[in-house]
C-alpha cells in the first residue's frame, strides 16, 4: 500500500515461499497485445476431472498450492539478496527475472512482445512484468480478468542494529507469491474461458506508478476488462474474524458476495478500518477503477493489528505464515475459476 504520512501516522498509531511446469508461447507486437500458444501438461487430467464432476476438479484446485511451494517463492523474493526490491534498483531486477522465469515455466506467455512493460512515468528504468493466458471460449476470450500485485518495495528503512534492508515479505512479496501460484495453476490447466492477464507492478511504493502506467496503456488499447483483482499483504492470517480475507471497497460492488457464493463459505468480508483509511484508493486496483470503471478491488489479510512491521526492516519472511498463504491460494483458486468462467458478468458496482 502507498504511504501517506497522515495515513502512516494513523497506522503506526493503531498498530503498532518454487515449483515449475513447462510449455512456451508465441511472441507478439507490443502495441497489439494478442498471442497464440500451445497447451501445457496436465490439462487432460483436469478436464477429465471436470467432466467427472466438479468435486474432483475443486479437489485439485483446493490442494494445488503447498507450504513448501509458497515458502520457496516468498523466501527468494524477500531475501537480503534482493535488497528490498526498490523500483529502479538492482535488487528488483533480480525479482523481475525470477518472475519471468516462473511465468515461462508455467506456460504463461508475455502479454506484450516481452514480459517487460516499461514504465513511462518513473525517472529510472522500471518494469511491470505482465503475463497472459488466452481464454478457451470463442466469445468470452475477448473479455479479460486482470490478476495483479505489486512486486516492488521500499529498499531500505530505519535500521535496527545493523539491519537496514526492508525485505518487504508481507508487503508485498506475499501478494506476488499468490499471483505466481494462480499463474502456475491456470498455466497448467488452461481451463479459463475468459482471458487472464497476470500483472506484477513496479513502483507501487512510488505512488501506484506501475499500475497507473499499465491501466492507461490497456485503456488506450481498448482492453475489454471485466474485473481487476489485486492481492496485497496476504502473508499473515486475520485473527478473530468470521471471514478469511477482506476486500477493499467492499461496499462499492457485489464482489465479496459473488466470491462467497462461489466459495460456499464466508471467505471475503468487510473490514471497517479499511474503509476508514480508504484503502480502496491505496493499492494497484485503484488506477484500473479510474480508467475502466469496472470492479477493481484488493484482497488483503493485514488488519493493522496482526502485523507490526509495516515498512520496517522487520517485515521478514521468518514471520510469514506459509500455511496460511497456501490456504489462501487454494481457497481462492476455485473462486477465480468461477469468476473467469461465468457465462455472464456477475460482478458489478452497486
Ligand atoms: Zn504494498
Amino acid at each position: 500500500m502507498t504511504n501517506t504520512n497522515q495515513f502512516m501516522r494513523n497506522i503506526i498509531s493503531l498498530a503498532l515461499l518454487s515449483v515449475a511446469l513447462g510449455c512456451g508461447g508465441a511472441k507478439i507486437d507490443e502495441s497489439v497485445g494478442l498471442a497464440h500458444g500451445t497447451n501445457g501438461s496436465g490439462v487432460i487430467a483436469k478436464d477429465a476431472a471436470v467432466q467427472q464432476g466438479s468435486s474432483e476438479a475443486s479437489q485439485i484446485s483446493s490442494e494445488f498450492s503447498t507450504e513448501i511451494g509458497v515458502g520457496g517463492i516468498i523466501t527468494y523474493l524477500a531475501s537480503d539478496e534482493l535488497q528490498g526490491r526498490e523500483a529502479g534498483s538492482e535488487g528488483i531486477e533480480l525479482a523481475a527475472e525470477y518472475i519471468e522465469g516462473i511465468f515461462e515455466s508455467s506456460g504463461v506467455k508475455p502479454y506484450f512482445k516481452t514480459y517487460r512493460d516499461t514504465l513511462t512515468n518513473f525517472e529510472k528504468p522500471a518494469y511491470n512484468v505482465v503475463g497472459f493466458i488466452e481464454g478457451t471460449d470463442k466469445a468470452l476470450k475477448n473479455e479479460f480478468v486482470i490478476i495483479g500485485a505489486h512486486y516492488d518495495h521500499i529498499g531500505s528503512a530505519d535500521p535496527v542494529s545493523d539491519d537496514y534492508i526492508a525485505n518487504g515479505a508481507n508487503d508485498n512479496a506475499s501478494g506476488t507469491t499468490a499471483v505466481l501460484e494462480f499463474a502456475r495453476y491456470f498455466g497448467k490447466f488452461k481451463n479459463n474461458k475468459r482471458s487472464i492477464i497476470f500483472a506484477l507492478f513496479s513502483a507501487e511504493e512510488k505512488g501506484l506508478l506501475g499500475s497507473k502506467h499499465l491501466a492507461a496503456k490497456l485503456k488506450e488499447q481498448n482492453l475489454n476488462l471485466y474485473s481487476m483483482l489485486n492481492f496485497e499483504m496476504v502473508g499473515v492470517p486475520l485473527v478473530g474474524k468470521d471471514y478469511f480475507m477482506y476486500v477493499t471497497g467492499y461496499e462499492e460492488s457485489n464482489l465479496a458476495d459473488v466470491c462467497n457464493t462461489y466459495a460456499e463459505e464466508n471467505l471475503v468480508g468487510f473490514l471497517p478500518t479499511a474503509k476508514e483509511y480508504n484503502l480502496f484508493k491505496r493499492s494497484d486496483n485503484y488506477p484500473f477503477h479510474l480508467e475502466f470503471g469496472v470492479p477493481s478491488q484488493t484482497f488483503c489479510t493485514f488488519d493493522f493489528t496482526n502485523f507490526d512491521h509495516y515498512h520496517k526492516v522487520g517485515d521478514e519472511v521468518s514471520i510469514m505464515d506459509f500455511d496460511h498463504m497456501a490456504l489462501l491460494v487454494n481457497k481462492t483458486l476455485p473462486v477465480l475459476e468461477d469468476i473467469i468462467n461465468a457465462p455472464v458478468r456477475e460482478i458489478e458496482y452497486r
